[in-house]
């Protein structure tokens, strides 16, 4: 297969994910794709949740206001004497003064009580539009997979299940990955095997090792018999045994995956492991420890890189 060469629209990232939601003022539907107009009436009147439970929030307070100056108007229209007048009125405009200046205090807490109110209220509903979104993104598949993944990737941090998950592996498949790509893997870790993902995570192992962490070697040592039942399971593997290299923590952690891959290994990855081991050399255990040793008799005795670090080490 052709792997299509792409380039990632920049993904936004938000300190909330509330905040990829915006809902139609009109009709109230909700969306987190980049829309102008609203899915379901058409209109151009989407707007972030916050703004609309902004507006809410100020819509309540400005109802208390009006209600305060009215009962001021009542006292003064009622009085009897200029001076019951003047004290109804004065009493009114205190009343007002007090309620804005604490209605200014209380404001973001009253934002955020009528966001939650929103998304609680209109939960099912909610759901019901998350769902309609990923559908409009999965229908662009066909025709053009990187806005699908594109779609699927913004819609993922509100949608939390393995299909979406995988219907992202399987989109990444189809392009050729570079180091300076947008890429992740813990979002995208399933709980099932899947060879995509296998193969995904071999390839990440080539361009972005940092990204393996502990639950991408999980995953691999879960499924260690499967992944070496793929045509380049070995090569997938001992990419992940190199990645563990990177650090002693995960070289103690995995030292099993280590050890049954490191004779796999290229020689940088393994010179890292060979330094390791010669610097802690009671830490990392009998076997890998032996395994390496006699890596190194069979390749790489006479290596002038291995030598400096003999006595360096
Ligand atoms: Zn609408």
């Amino acid at each position: 297969m052709k792997k299509i060469p792409v380039h990632f629209r920049p993904h936004k990232p938000t300190r909330y994910i509330y905040q990829k939601l915006t809902i139609c003022k009109q009709c109230r539907t909700f969306t987190a794709l980049d829309e102008q107009q609203c899915p379901a009436c058409g209109k151009s009147s989407l707007v972030p949740v916050e703004q609309y439970a902004v507006s809410t929030a100020k819509r309540s307070m400005l109802t208390s206001l009006l209600i305060a100056v009215f009962i001021g108007l009542v006292g003064i229209f009622l009085s009897n004497t200029l001076l019951q007048m003047v004290l109804c009125g004065a009493a009114g405009l205190l009343l007002v003064t007090l309620l804005w200046f604490v209605q200014r205090q209380v404001m973001t807490q009253e934002m955020n009580r009528a966001l939650l109110v929103l998304l609680q209220q209109d939960q099912d509903r909610l759901g019901q539009d998350l769902y309609r979104d990923w559908e409009t993104a999965f229908s662009n598949w066909d025709t053009d997979k990187q806005l699908t993944y594109e779609l699927l990737r913004e819609l993922s941090t509100l949608l939390h299940n393995d299909t979406i998950r995988l219907q992202q592996v399987a989109l990444l498949h189809y392009f050729a990955l570079r180091k300076d790509m947008d890429l992740v893997l813990e979002p995208l870790l399933i709980t099932n095997y899947d060879p995509l993902l296998a193969d995904y995570i071999g390839e990440l192992t080539k361009i972005k090792r940092d990204l393996i962490k502990d639950s991408a070697f999980q995953y691999v040592l879960n499924y260690e018999l499967e992944i070496l039942g793929l045509e380049n399971g070995q090569d997938i593997l001992a990419g992940v045994a190199g990645a563990a290299v990177r650090m002693k923590r995960y070289v103690l952690s995995y030292s099993g995956l280590v050890r049954r891959y490191a004779h796999k290994l290229p020689k940088d990855r393994f010179l890292r492991l060979y330094r390791m081991i010669q610097q802690n050399p009671h830490e990392m255990g009998d076997r890998l420890t032996s395994e390496v040793h006699r890596i190194y008799q069979e390749k790489y005795q006479w290596d002038p890189d291995f030598q400096e670090s003999s006595i360096r080490g």
